[in-house]
């Protein structure tokens, strides 16, 4: 088994591991007044190759809420359930270049600039199938759950936190709404996006759904098809160029890698054919992005030439 693995970079997590710890700048999100209750210096990476093998380290076990990692999964479901083409009259696919909660809509169409911003997402939630916020959840659960290999639970505390101060994405809900954009009600929308955002994961869990897209499509633990290959090469492609919202561009140049954060201090990123990786570590920078996660995933793709467009 051990021959499996991705040698060096299970060799190295070590000592870039250690070397992150030490970084102790950045805020808890707290405007989910919930979020602010996590353990901040909570840090844990876990590995998953395509053939199934992982690496852990850290607290790869401790459970945090996915938050907008959930984006990508979702909108890979929605491309499963209803093609590209008809998915993309409701959300587009180019970088906003605007922090996630931007009141991003584009004027001609009323659509979402991409499905990586809330504005986007909560439009892809309305795409699941469902008539109420309990049945759209119900498909992203199980959903959530194939590309994770377990069945995922949903942290209560987090999703009430978020249903009592969630006024902004309300906002951008109703927004969506009266430009036709949205496919259910204002209020069915964001219920079930606030429930998505508030299932719990570890890091274990980020690093399987990651590799499950960069296995295309296949979960490498179960052996599982949760989404055709073409869903899984669109989903990356979108994570690559709107994944870390307007930090996206510097990333693409410093890592070079498919990504997603969240702002329960997750990130997931993958190399197609070949690996994904989870992050957790709840302190986030000023865009929303998990400073040691980042750093950790900086140093990775620097030092193994993880970046897609390296030479080789
Ligand atoms: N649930 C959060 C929100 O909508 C997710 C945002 C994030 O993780 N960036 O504000």
């Amino acid at each position: 088994q051990a021959a499996d693995r991705p040698r060096p970079l299970h060799t190295a997590l070590d000592s870039v591991f250690e070397r992150v710890r030490a970084l102790t700048d950045g805020e808890v999100a707290s405007y989910i007044p919930e979020l602010a209750r996590e353990d901040p210096d909570q840090l844990g990476i876990a590995l998953a190759s395509v053939r199934g093998t992982t690496h852990e380290m850290g607290d790869s076990a401790a459970e945090f809420t996915i938050q907008s990692v959930s984006k990508p999964f979702v909108f890979a479901l929605a491309l499963e359930q209803l093609g590209l083409a008809a998915v993309s009259t409701h959300v587009g696919l180019e970088p906003s270049g605007e922090p996630f909660n931007a009141i991003s809509l584009e004027e001609a169409s009323g659509r979402p600039l991409n499905p990586m911003i809330n504005a986007g997402a909560i439009v892809t939630t309305s795409l699941i199938t469902g008539n109420t916020a309990d049945e759209k959840f119900d498909v992203i659960s199980a959903g959530l759950a194939a590309f994770a290999g377990r069945d995922l639970a949903v942290d209560e505390a987090v999703f009430e936190s978020e249903a009592a101060t969630g006024d902004r994405n309300r906002a951008l809900a109703y927004l969506a709404r009266s430009a036709g954009t949205l496919a259910s009600t204002a209020e069915v929308a964001t219920r079930a996006y606030f429930r998505q955002c508030a299932m719990r994961v570890n890091a274990r869990d980020l690093a399987i759904m990651a590799a499950t897209l960069a296995a295309g499509g296949v979960n490498p633990i179960t052996r599982q098809r949760v989404v055709s290959e073409s869903v899984a090469r669109w989903t990356s492609a979108v994570m690559t160029s709107c994944g870390m919202y307007d930090a996206s561009g510097e990333w693409l140049v410093r890592v070079g890698l498919p990504a997603k954060s969240g702002v329960g201090g997750g990130i997931v990123a993958l190399q197609p054919e070949r690996f994904g990786i989870g992050t957790f570590s709840p302190r986030l920078n000023d865009r929303g992005n998990s400073v040691r996660g980042v750093a950790m995933l900086e140093e990775l793709s620097e030092r193994f030439g993880l970046h897609m467009l390296e030479h080789r």
